[in-house]
């Protein structure tokens, strides 16, 4: 049998062409959610370790997976989906932390070993996007998915989501 002449790279590439379902400005390898990738002839198989349930959209995910990969010339493409270890926030790559925060959803904290406890998470002071004030408050733990967290600078009045460290 005769193998795809792509390597793991020009896979991992493909991936990162596809943008998370949710937030467009991010892709899903800037997501840290593929976690590995196998060639094995004509057939590849990637390993996705899913973010929240249902954020960002894991069908989507694995349809458009599928479909960039068969486009290189894979006969058969397997998504794998691996629960453990679970995904943390802090996997996210740092320059996506910048491109969200140029979107206008403050990249979430990073989760410090067992320090995860949510009423710590939500002291700490948030600062807006837009004008770089730490003077914010809390207007929703759900903002525009539940993943995000709604707030509200009371500077420039701006309401803006907080991406929630997991
Ligand atoms: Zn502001």
């Amino acid at each position: 049998m005769v193998g795809v002449a792509v390597s793991v790279a020009d896979v991992y590439s493909a991936l990162a062409g596809i943008p998370d379902p949710e937030i467009p400005v991010i892709s899903i390898t800037d997501l840290g959610i593929v976690r590995g990738v196998a060639i094995d002839g004509d057939s590849v198989e990637v390993t996705i370790t899913p973010t929240y349930s249902g954020c960002p959209a894991m069908h989507a995910i694995e349809e458009d997976v599928a479909h960039r990969l068969r486009a290189l010339g894979f006969a058969g493409v397997k998504v794998r989906t691996a629960l453990a270890p679970a995904w943390s926030t802090d996997w996210i790559a740092p320059e996506a932390r910048e491109r969200l925060r140029e979107y206008g959803i403050v990249p979430p904290h990073p989760v410090s070993g067992a320090d995860t406890h949510r009423i710590h998470l939500f002291s700490r002071s948030i600062a807006c996007p837009r004008c770089g004030s730490e003077n914010t408050e809390r207007l929703s733990e759900f903002g525009s998915t539940a993943c995000k967290a709604l707030y509200r600078c009371l500077d420039c009045r701006e309401p803006f989501d907080y991406f929630k460290p997991l």
